[in-house]
């Protein structure tokens, strides 16, 4: 007879479950928890736009635009792509929807995002983000209390010790443009001894190489000049504005001269939050500001900055947060007891007790069941129960019982 062959997990795809399921969960609560404390809004979008929404925001020349996006044509002859990443599509939506009348706008989103990688440990194809962005604010002060929010996002989840804030200014456009000039003369000096892709890279988009990982060009790199002698005093003032509001505000931060974001849009802050637990993955959060992406989409010159961090990396990083612990399980012996059993619990969860009912095996592997979910009480239900009316009540970790009227029961396990 033929075999039927099991269909298989795509690679790079997970099926999260269990403990990784829990601090997954513990991940996103607390995100969701700490942004409220911030005032910023939950909003939800698509996950697929138009391939011209990341395209154009996000730059040709990119390696997420280049390489890693999830692009392909509908039955209606659209080429569509599953986002890579969310600020694109919020700043679709801050102009489609009409939100520039809601600016300064401070909002948070969450949710699965795809990426054509080498699957390892840490880099998933459909991974997830947690993302913060406040849109149509030019001051430093927006870039501090995104800062700041992430900081106390992992101070919540009892990650921070170890991460490090790198923090860096890529100046306004005019010192961009001086620096990208003096950039390029340092690497054309430097040409032989470049590797193949920091050469293309040399053509496309200078600023890459500087957080190249390739040996050979790791010398060449550190030696190139910094922004800090081109930056205007404008954008000198926006950076020293940001880094005294972090000083002020507690969080320690690290300045990276090497540190530019693989995207395009990016102006003025450009950080990331860095451990060295996860190996070649350890930038767990990370993020800028992106004052060009709304023009860059047709929209009207738009200040935004914002961050992303990896759900996973985050949750790697966690200690195993305790498993949900449930009031109680009802244990009923025989047919009888089964039935009324069903009312019980029903009753039970009505009323906002976490109740099991253990319908499996004998007496003893349902007493095992208790035990197993970290149960504070089994609520045993037999026939002479049954008769009285009333539910033998163990508290199991103490071993003590008494008899519960069925009336009294929620009152009693609360
Ligand atoms: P990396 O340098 O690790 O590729 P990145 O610069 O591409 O990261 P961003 O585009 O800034 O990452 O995305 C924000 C965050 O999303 C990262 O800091 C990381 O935590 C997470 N992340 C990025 N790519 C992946 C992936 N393939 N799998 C899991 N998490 C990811
Ligand atoms: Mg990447």
């Amino acid at each position: 007879m033929a075999r039927i062959e099991t269909p298989r997990r795509i690679r790079g795809t997970q099926d999260i479950f269990g403990d990784e399921q829990r601090r997954f969960a513990h991940v996103l609560s607390t995100f969701e928890r700490v942004r409220a404390l911030y005032c910023f809004q939950r909003i939800d979008i698509p996950v697929f736009e138009s391939t011209a929404v990341f395209a154009r925001s996000l730059g040709e020349t990119t390696d997420v635009v280049s390489k890693e996006m999830y692009t392909f044509e509908d039955r209606g002859g659209d080429s569509l792509t599953l986002r890579p990443e969310f600020t694109a599509g919020i700043a679709r939506a801050y102009l489609t929807e009409g939100w520039q009348q809601f600016a300064p706008l401070k909002i948070t989103t969450s949710g699965p995002v795809f990426r054509y990688e080498r699957p390892q440990k840490g880099r998933f194809r459909q991974f997830h983000q947690i993302d913060a962005e406040v849109i149509g604010a030019a001051e430093p002060a927006a870039d501090v209390e995104l800062l700041v929010l992430a900081d106390q996002l992992l101070r919540e989840l009892g990650i921070a010790e170890g991460v490090t804030l790198q923090l860096n200014t890529l100046g306004d456009a005019e010192t961009r443009e001086a620096w990208r000039a003096a950039l390029v003369a340092h690497f054309e000096a430097h040409r032989g001894a470049l590797s193949e892709d920091s050469l293309t890279r040399l053509e496309k988009n200078p600023m890459r190489i500087l957080d190249s990982k390739d040996p050979r060009d790791r010398p060449i790199a550190d030696s190139a000049p910094d922004i800090d002698a081109y930056l205007t005093p404008e954008a000198r003032a926006f950076f020293d504005a940001v880094t005294a509001g972090l000083d002020a505000a507690g969080v320690a931060w690290e300045r990276n001269a090497r540190l530019v974001r693989g995207l395009d849009y990016y102006r003025h802050t450009a950080f990331e939050f860095v451990t060295d637990r996860l190996g070649a993955q350890g930038t767990v959060l990370a993020g800028g500001r992106y004052d060009g992406l709304i023009g860059s989409l047709g929209g009207p010159e738009t200040a935004g900055v914002g961050w992303a961090a990896g759900v996973e990396r985050l949750a790697m990083l966690l200690d195993e947060p305790a498993a949900a612990t449930i009031d109680a399980v009802v244990v009923p012996m025989g047919a009888d007891a089964e039935a009324r059993a069903m009312g019980i619990v029903a009753d039970l969860r009505r009323a906002g007790v976490a109740v099991e009912m253990a319908y499996k095996g004998k007496m003893k592997a349902r007493m095992a069941k208790a035990d197993a979910l970290g149960a504070r009480f089994a609520i045993i239900l037999g026939d002479d129960e049954l008769a009285k009316g009333v539910a033998a009540v163990k508290t199991l970790g103490a071993g003590t019982q008494a008899e519960v009227a069925f009336a009294d029961l929620a009152e009693a396990l609360r």
